[in-house]
């Protein structure tokens, strides 16, 4: 049906902030690939910044990079992890985008004589945005940022209620997410704020054709029938996303109550059943994984907010789902480690369990570098699989010069900017930019691996192509000293002049990327390093159970041989 009109499919939110609407917006994105419909996405923050590349994860969570070099939203990880459309920089902008672009304009002297205003100027903008993102498509998902009633997302709604009028009611649908709390004291699910909500919403002109209901618990058919009555939505429309194991058991969930079937008969779209074996293969190892449990360590510096590794955590379990198993993501504080030592962290944190590999993600700036460092050096001379990313790549080649290539007083210039032994060192392209925003290395770029290597073995082919966000790189004046002391460069850029790979031979796993792989990894196709850094952890951890065992069955045999030199005369024990 490309020949024909997008179809576009606006998702607000009410009553509260992170209920999931950008998972929604991905699910229903999952669901209708799932029935052959040419998909994408689009995320519509509403903050001034213009775009969150500046943002502190601990302010906005992670940001995601796209293939083209966009700082974005992470919910176009959401996205791109349930949906097979790539995203780009058309699929996120923000209300600073949207007036930077305006003002432009205006100094340009585009509107000359005229008084430039929210409506049309702004609304026209966000509209002109929509249907760029959108062509080409089948369905444009819209995922309005913020909550509805909030001042800030104003203009954004109202040029959403405009484009109704203007492509034709039955090409547009609009779903609120919101919440239903459950009050413990009443024993009672709470329809009223989803009442308020739309009710606020329809205020501005939107009346949803479909509410999906975020709660802890399934709510019951008397529920819905009572969120249909009060909010004007047909019964079979009141569909309800209760709390979830995984996130990716939701668009089976989703399907079972009717979501998909009730958007393509809102949207006059005929397709068939959608093919849902991908997921339902998905559902049945997140449910039963046949090779258990492994433990990870994630070792960072924005620990408390487990939204900032948002897409690494994801990465790791589709490498767990790539091995049958599920993965423990244990987080430690980087500056833990630098008070009390990595052993004495590392084994608190695993809480007397086994700790089955170590992962350093993509960072900023100095603070808890060291802790970092002595987490590497803990897992090279452990042999714990380690996987280094970005920052974590960079802190690897630190902690080997330092302590394997004689170089004592090796650092990064990100953290001095005038010390001898700089091993990682800002790009040669980074040293003129002075504007913050934007301007970092971001995007793919193509690496060649060399033959061997673990890389080389994961991938399984000779050049790839990732995607990055960095500004300093590993020092080509330190490689062959680095080299000969016995890291291995296994990925280069095509020019051979920057280290996108590095990995260590005498060691079960280990290897850093100056790349973000999380970035690509899906749960339908889990990324190849994810998937051995995985197999790798898991390997330690049976290794470490046939020990347990093996020291368990020669106690046995200890205590046997003991009890029968207490019956035969003098203690076996000592002749074992
Ligand atoms: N701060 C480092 C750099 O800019 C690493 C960045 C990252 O981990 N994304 O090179």
């Amino acid at each position: 049906m490309s020949s024909r009109a997008t179809k576009f499919i606006f998702v607000t939110g009410g009553v509260v902030s992170s209920i999931g609407k950008g998972l929604s917006c991905a699910c229903i994105g999952a669901l209708l690939e799932a029935r052959g419909l040419k998909v994408t996405a689009l995320k519509l923050d509403p903050y001034i910044n213009v775009d969150p590349g500046t943002m502190s994860p601990f302010q906005h969570g992670e940001v995601f990079v796209t293939d083209d070099g966009a700082e974005t939203d992470l919910d176009l990880g959401h996205y791109e992890r349930f949906i097979e459309t790539r995203m780009g920089k058309l699929n996120n902008f923000t209300s600073g985008k949207v007036y930077e672009s305006v003002i432009q304009s205006e100094r340009r002297g585009d509107y000359l004589g005229g008084t430039v205003q929210v409506i049309p100027h702004i609304t026209d903008e966000i509209k002109r945005r929509i249907h760029k993102a959108a062509e080409g498509f089948d369905i444009c998902l819209v995922e309005v940022g913020g909550t509805v009633g909030d001042i800030e997302s104003l203009p954004f709604l109202e040029a959403v209620r405009q484009m109704r009028a203007e492509v034709g009611a039955e090409n547009v649908l609009y779903i609120h997410v919101t919440l239903v709390p459950y009050i413990k004291a009443a024993n009672e699910f709470k329809t009223k704020p989803t009442q308020h909500s739309v009710k606020e919403l329809t205020g501005y002109g939107i009346n949803p054709g479909i509410i999906i209901c975020r709660s802890e618990e399934a709510i019951d058919q008397k529920l819905k029938s009572k969120i249909s009555l009060f909010c004007n939505v047909d019964e079979n429309c009141v569909i309800n996303a209760f709390d979830v194991g995984t996130i990716y058991e939701l668009p089976i969930v989703l399907h079972e109550q009717g979501l998909d079937q009730r958007i393509v008969e809102r949207l006059n779209i005929w397709t068939g059943a959608p093919n849902l074996k991908a997921w339902d293969k998905i559902l049945e190892v997140v449910r039963h994984p046949k090779n258990g449990v492994v433990r990870v360590a994630m070792i960072g510096k924005y620990v408390e907010l487990t939204e900032s590794y948002k897409s690494l955590s994801e990465a790791l379990k589709h490498g767990a789902l790539a091995n049958d198993s599920k993965v423990q993501v244990l987080y430690v504080d980087s500056e833990e480690i630098e008070k009390d030592g990595a052993e004495t962290v590392i084994q608190r944190a695993s809480e007397g369990g086994s700790i089955d590999g170590i992962l350093i993600p993509g960072g900023f700036g100095i603070r808890g570098s060291e802790g970092k460092i002595a987490a590497i050096q803990y897992a090279r001379e452990h042999k714990v699989p380690f996987f280094g990313i970005c920052l974590g790549l960079q802190m690897a080649v630190i902690e080997f010069a330092r302590h394997m290539a004689g170089l004592p007083e090796a650092t990064s210039a990100e953290f001095k900017a005038d010390a001898c032994d700089k091993v990682i060192d800002m790009m040669e392209s980074q040293r003129n930019v002075s504007q913050k925003g934007g301007s970092m290395r971001l995007g793919a770029y193509p690496c060649k691996l060399v033959k061997g290597t673990l890389a080389r073995k994961a991938y399984g082919t000779e050049q790839i192509s990732e995607r990055h966000r960095h500004r300093f790189e590993v020092n080509n004046a330190y490689r062959a000293p680095i080299e000969k002391a016995g890291m291995t460069f296994s990925g280069l850029s095509p020019d051979e002049h920057l280290v996108e790979i590095i990995e260590l031979k005498d060691h079960p796993w280990f290897l850093g990327v100056q790349f973000h792989p999380e970035f690509k990894s899906t749960p339908r196709n889990p990324h190849p390093l994810f998937k051995d850094f995985i197999a790798a952890a898991l390997a330690l951890r049976d290794r470490k159970l046939a020990t347990q065992e093996g020291e368990k069955s020669s106690e046995v045999t200890i205590s046997k041989k003991s009890a029968a030199g207490k019956a035969d005369g003098p203690s076996q024990l000592e002749m074992i």
